[in-house]
């Protein structure tokens, strides 16, 4: 069960990645996970990696891709493996498919939880905390009884500036242009499966569970 996942902000990645490993007792493979564990085993790459995030830069892609080649090797990815958050450009899914070809492996499914932006843009500008208690809402989801005030403390709500909506819209369109050619890339290899996203989030993991429930035999 060789997965990748992917989703724009908001789409409800984290937990799907949550209900999917939990369910099948794949490792869950995220970049940052990925750098903390080559950074504390000491391994060369992960003090190249370090270098660059101390200085604040960037880690390059032979350095990151270095690292993923290691995890993937290890013994607990021998059944599968969920990634998220790599590949992130065409490079590095190109860098991916040669990795797993040496491991004698192939993606299965890349999992992309669609969600349109108009409903992204609702859920990521929807949260609201309170000035007082730091109790958080969200207008759509879990709103406040009485408009702009906070139901335990009275305290009034206020929204943080990443949420704004020229904040979100921003980070929606640098992660969409981004995506794109990754989904062209993996649509074109026949990996790619839209799951909606726009349902319960039960209702997305019954989707996503129908999907690999035919891999799990
Ligand atoms: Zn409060």
């Amino acid at each position: 069960m060789n997965l990748v996942l992917m989703g724009l902000p908001g789409a409800g990645k984290g937990t799907q990645a949550e209900k999917i490993v939990e369910k099948y007792n794949i490792p869950h493979i995220s970049t940052g996970d990925m750098f903390r564990t080559a950074i504390k085993d000491g391994t060369e790459l992960g003090m190249q990696a370090k270098s660059f995030m101390d200085q604040g830069a960037l880690v390059p892609d032979e350095v990151t891709i270095g690292i993923v080649r290691e995890r993937l090797s290890k013994d607990d990815c021998k059944k599968g493996f969920l990634l998220d958050g790599f590949p992130r450009t065409v490079a590095q899914a190109e860098a991916l498919e040669n990795i797993l070809t040496d491991l004698d492996r192939q993606i299965n499914f890349v999992i992309n939880i669609d969600v349109d932006k108009d409903i992204l843009m609702e859920r990521l500008t929807g949260r609201r905390i309170c000035k007082s208690c730091g109790s958080t809402y969200h207008l759509v989801f879990n709103p406040p009884a009485k408009e702009d005030t906070c139901d335990r403390c009275g305290g009034e709500l206020y929204q943080r500036a990443d949420d704004n909506a020229e904040t979100v819209q921003n980070r929606l369109d640098v992660n969409l242009k981004q995506t794109q050619p990754l989904l062209d890339f993996y649509g074109e290899k026949g990996y790619l499966q839209n799951i909606n996203g726009q349902q319960d989030i039960n209702k997305v993991f019954e989707d996503v569970d129908a999907l690999l429930e035919g891999l799990a035999i």
